[in-house]
């Protein structure tokens, strides 16, 4: 009997563009099923426990170094924090309790305490504690799936498009890249680790979509275009011949960027723009060598303090600094010092809770107080210096007198370093300009500092007082706004009247419709995550 398919199609918002075809594979995971009868020997279920703790730990090493070598250092560190979490002792109390003194079978318990954890990490204020929340659930799930013996281990077999409610970091990272053709979720969201993953392994990717789970689908040829958001199950004739073109029509254009490869960035009339690259660790400088950035605009330092449980050493900041300054081989490095408080935090800082992080203690707000810290950090980069052309700025400024701070505390740990007999290197000392306080007092600030680098991203969120962490007022960040446009002329007129040079690093930088009105207002620099670099040399030696 001849078998009849029905194409059907569903939209949701894209992460990642690009034409992908794979078996649509849904990943349901299936509950653990839990046996919530009492246990009559606590010692045996403490020791499953245990047992779980050490073999989820085994299991963790091995995704992390799987995840270092495939996506890079900053991706592998969610892992390291879920390695982290079971060493947590109020989680590790909290079960082994409900084991010993209410019999709870141990992955009942692990289950139970893993619920309650999340909830508490979910309600909490904070963004960057929220985000933890899905890591206490995967993390659990681990450890019950090892005591039940319940393998929930997703395994891919042929080139797929992966649809699922939402997808954990380690369900994610344990996935086999090679036949991953695309994600679509239900949930997640644009910041999410998924779509971090999917940009970083340039995988087409649709989250938030109205896609219902259903079992059918499962093994049906499916294809997604990340142009438009839409996923198709049983794609017809007439849209797999459509979506075949556009894939071949997105590798000419790819094929066409290639060979902007080593050409300067210069519009017609003769203006160059210099584009360098953001990156967040050591990881990421094959990506800025593979397209061809003219530097480093932003090296966020901070991942260097991250998911750890101490500060980093000035020998281990001196080494991620000077790889950075020897793999751009004369090309200037502008490492960011240390932006940490408000969405990015670490523990052993200590930091007091707030009530409005962004609007509080971060960035240079603790190194003027931690001196010895900023320090570490300044000695490392005067080091690191000496390996080639290396500038730095500092975050969050809003006077002239935290920049005068800054440049003493540089100068107190170059002073340092030779004392110390080691060699340094002249360092530009440059500051961002991302706060509306800055870019009002551009005039005053131009006259301290070698450069201005946007950053548009807060400078957006407190220019507009729209939380950047927050979704729902998505509709109200325009970044567009003629406010804002307004700071961003103001701040490239200032430096120019002072004989500074004006980036833009924020990721407004990369933004397509704002490349020619960036160019006409003067600026000199911008910086963009390292696949948008040939794009934008091409829109840019298009422009008049
Ligand atoms: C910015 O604010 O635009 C910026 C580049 O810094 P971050 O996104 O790291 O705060
Ligand atoms: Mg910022």
């Amino acid at each position: 009997m001849l078998k009849f398919t029905i194409m059907e199609q569903f939209s949701g918002k894209t992460v990642f563009s690009g034409i992908a075809f794979g078996k649509a594979t849904l990943f349901i995971k299936e509950e653990l099923a839990m046996d919530k009868s009492h246990c009559t020997d606590p010692d045996a279920e403490l020791a499953a426990f245990n047992n779980a703790i050490k073999v989820a730990d085994d299991q963790l090493a091995i995704l992390f170094e799987k995840t270092r070598e495939e996506v890079g250092e900053e991706e592998a560190m969610i892992v390291d924090v879920q390695r982290m979490m079971l060493e947590d002792e109020d989680f590790l109390d909290a079960v082994k309790n409900l084991i010993q003194n209410e019999s709870s079978r141990a992955a009942y318990a692990v289950d139970r305490v893993g619920k309650q954890f999340y909830n508490q990490f979910a309600a909490l204020d904070d963004p960057y504690m929220q985000a933890r929340a899905p890591d206490i659930t995967d993390v659990s799930r681990r450890l019950g799936s090892i005591i039940t013996g319940i393998n929930t281990a997703f395994v891919l077999t042929e080139p797929s498009v992966v649809i699922a409610e939402d997808l954990t970091p380690s369900d994610t990272l344990s996935l086999d890249k090679k036949l991953i053709r695309a994600f679509v979720t239900l949930k997640g969201s644009t910041n999410s680790h998924t779509a971090i993953l999917a940009r970083i392994l340039k995988i087409p990717s649709i989250v938030q979509a109205d896609i219902p789970l259903n079992k059918e689908f499962d093994g049906k040829n499916a294809a997604v275009d990340g142009h438009t958001g839409i996923v198709y199950i049983e794609p017809d004739e007439v849209i797999n011949k459509k979506l075949k073109q556009q894939e071949e029509s997105d590798k000419a254009k790819e094929k066409s960027l290639e060979a902007l490869r080593g050409l300067p960035t210069i519009t017609k009339s003769g203006k160059t723009i210099e584009i360098a690259a953001n990156i967040g660790s050591v990881e990421d400088l094959q990506a800025v060598i593979d397209n061809d950035a003219e530097g480093i605009g932003l090296f966020r330092s901070e991942f260097l303090y991250m998911s750890r449980n101490d500060y980093p050493g000035e020998e281990e900041q001196f080494s991620a600094y000077k790889a950075a300054a020897e793999a751009l081989k004369g090309k200037r490095v502008i490492i960011r010092t240390l932006d940490i408080g408000a969405d990015k935090q670490a523990a052993y800082f200590g930091l007091p809770g707030e009530e409005n992080p962004a609007l509080g203690y971060r960035a240079v707000r603790i190194c003027l107080d931690r001196t010895d810290m900023f320090k570490t950090q300044l000695r490392a980069l005067y080091r690191a210096a000496a390996f080639g052309k290396m500038a730095v700025m500092f975050p969050m400024i809003t006077s002239v007198w935290e920049l005068k701070r800054c440049k003493e505390l540089a100068a107190e740990a170059r002073a340092e370093v030779k004392k110390s007999g080691k060699s340094t290197g002249d360092i530009e000392l440059g500051i961002m300009i991302e706060t509306p306080a800055a870019a009002l007092c551009a005039d005053d600030l131009a006259k301290e500092a070698a450069f201005f680098s946007v950053g548009t991203n807060d400078l957006t969120q407190y220019t507009l007082a729209i939380d950047r962490q927050n979704a729902d007022l998505e509709k109200y960040l325009d970044t567009h706004h003629p406010a804002l446009i307004k700071l961003l002329e103001m701040i490239v007129e200032s430096a120019h009247k002072a004989g500074i040079w004006a980036g833009i690093c924020g990721e407004l930088a990369s933004d397509p419709e704002m490349t020619a009105a960036f160019v006409k207002m003067g600026y000199d620099e911008l910086s963009v995550s390292p696949t948008f670099i040939l794009s934008l040399r091409k829109r840019i030696r298009e422009m008049e």
